[in-house]
């Protein structure tokens, strides 16, 4: 990495002569961040500078950037962009920490891919599972947490599996990560049932026993489960509504894996869960978010489905997460049928709440892929066929303010307004000229591998 003042590009000129290049610790400052100057801002001309001013870890003002202006580069506090783009911080809606690095962790390198379906990943996770320590749970957890800081994420909902085998072991690695990481990450740790709650030998005594004592335990989040692993419709149906009552009850948001196939011919679970929650008087109860991650179901549904879905949702805080890196590699059918949620017709159409996210990284549910949210982003151009500059400021949201509005944390929007936090991400080097990252679209397209990352106000990751 280089530091140093940058050349000009074509659309932006600075009328004040190059100085020496600042100290780091000028570029850098430790402390908090007062003003970051000379920024491009989403949704503005790219041919404008803007300053953003920054109190008590918000933004507090935004004001023109003034080219010949005394240079205030070196003053501490002082962060001068050299007009690279400033957008809001990015966020992980939906992330497996426990079974992350499976395929590039040494301690797994005999749990290979052969069919690479279903079936298999279950297996193969099962058994690296059985071999989980706080050690390896520790080190593959910090390393997914430290990428994605690199990348601009500030926030992330974190799943951790809880089951007869693991017991605890995955939860308590999540909490001490999540106590690690929390001046520069926010983490809300899930509680999570992937295996049945009814169904199985002991007919899920043990592992209901074990999610009830989790959604009690300080510093857990949100609760959920997969319904959809159950070996029958009826156990399917006290699994939704076990996990919803849990939530409820112990005043937590709800996370549940629905409607994993492209089976026309299954009845979506979605209606039974909206049902469920309705007759729990989920709003009048101030019951908090439900995210709904998967429901590849939903693809196969025609106009009136979604209107439908709509209507039935009405005030319910219900936000969609689509995970297409996943679903791409995963979901299939036997005739060749593919698919992923349609994230941005959802939102477009329907006006639905909705994000797209990582899901797995390094493991036999999805092997591809980086801890970058914004490769999400980028995939999704070509999966929505989505080009246009408002859908790639729409696919940047479902990375960023929608994913964070999706696990119930503050909207922060594209318009970068007073009073939003002072999370951000900063695209580029300061030193790469007319290829460096100018509006929302440019990043989508192509995020680049060079960012800095604000959080509070406090630069984090350079
Ligand atoms: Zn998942």
């Amino acid at each position: 990495m280089q530091f140093g003042h940058d050349t000009p590009d074509a659309t932006v000129q600075s009328a004040k002569p190059r100085g020496p290049p600042p100290r780091y610790s000028d570029v850098y400052p430790s402390g908090p961040l007062r003003k970051i100057t000379g920024v491009r801002l989403p949704r503005k001309s790219p041919s404008t500078l803007w300053d953003v001013s920054i109190g008590d870890g918000k933004i507090s003002a935004i004001g023109p950037h003034t080219p010949g202006h005394p240079d205030i580069s070196y003053v501490p506090g002082v962060l001068h962009a050299s007009e690279r783009l400033l957008a809001p911080s990015l966020c992980h809606a939906h992330i497996h920490l426990d079974k992350c690095f499976l395929l590039q962790d040494p301690k797994f390198s005999d749990l290979e891919i052969k069919d690479g379906d279903f079936r298999e990943a279950m297996v193969l996770t099962s058994k690296a599972k059985s071999r989980f320590e706080e050690e390896d749970l520790l080190r593959r957890g910090r390393q997914l947490i430290e990428e994605s800081i690199q990348y601009g994420v500030t926030a992330m909902r974190a799943f951790v599996e809880v089951d007869g085998e693991v017991k605890f072991k995955c939860l308590e690695s999540g909490l001490k990560l999540k106590q690690e990481f929390k001046d520069i990450c926010e983490i809300q740790i899930c509680a999570f049932a992937q295996l049945p709650l009814f169904s199985g030998e002991d007919g899920g005594d043990e592992i209901r026993k074990l999610i009830t004592d989790a959604a009690r335990r300080e510093g857990v989040d949100v609760i959920g489960s997969t319904p959809y692993v159950e070996q029958d419709e009826a156990k399917t149906i006290m699994n939704l509504r076990w996990i919803s009552t849990a939530a409820l009850f112990n005043r937590k948001p709800l996370d549940l894996h629905l409607d994993y196939n492209l089976d026309k011919e299954k009845v979506p679970l979605i209606w039974a869960t909206l049902e469920i929650i309705k007759a729990q008087n989920w709003i009048e109860r101030n019951g908090k978010v439900i995210t709904l991650g998967h429901c590849t179901r939903l693809t196969q549904f025609a106009r009136e489905d979604w209107n439908r879905l709509k209507q039935e949702i009405g005030d319910l805080p219900i936000s969609f997460v689509g995970l297409p890196t996943s679903d791409l590699f995963m979901m299939r059918t036997d005739e060749g049928v593919r698919g992923t949620l349609p994230i941005t017709k959802m939102i477009k159409e329907y006006k639905f709440n909705a994000a797209i996210a990582v899901n797995n990284i390094g493991n036999a549910f999805t092997p591809q892929g980086t801890c970058d949210p914004l490769s999400v982003a980028s995939l999704g151009v070509a999966v929505y066929q989505a080009g246009t500059k408002s859908d790639s400021e729409t696919l940047y949201e479902c990375v960023s303010s929608r994913a964070k509005a999706a696990i119930g944390l503050r909207w922060t929007s594209l318009d970068l307004n007073i009073g939003d936090p002072a999370d951000f991400v900063l695209f580029d080097r300061t030193n790469v000229g007319w290829r460096r990252r100018k509006t929302i679209k440019e990043a989508v397209l192509d995020g680049g591998t060079s960012r800095q990352t604000i959080r509070n106000g406090k630069l984090i990751a350079y």
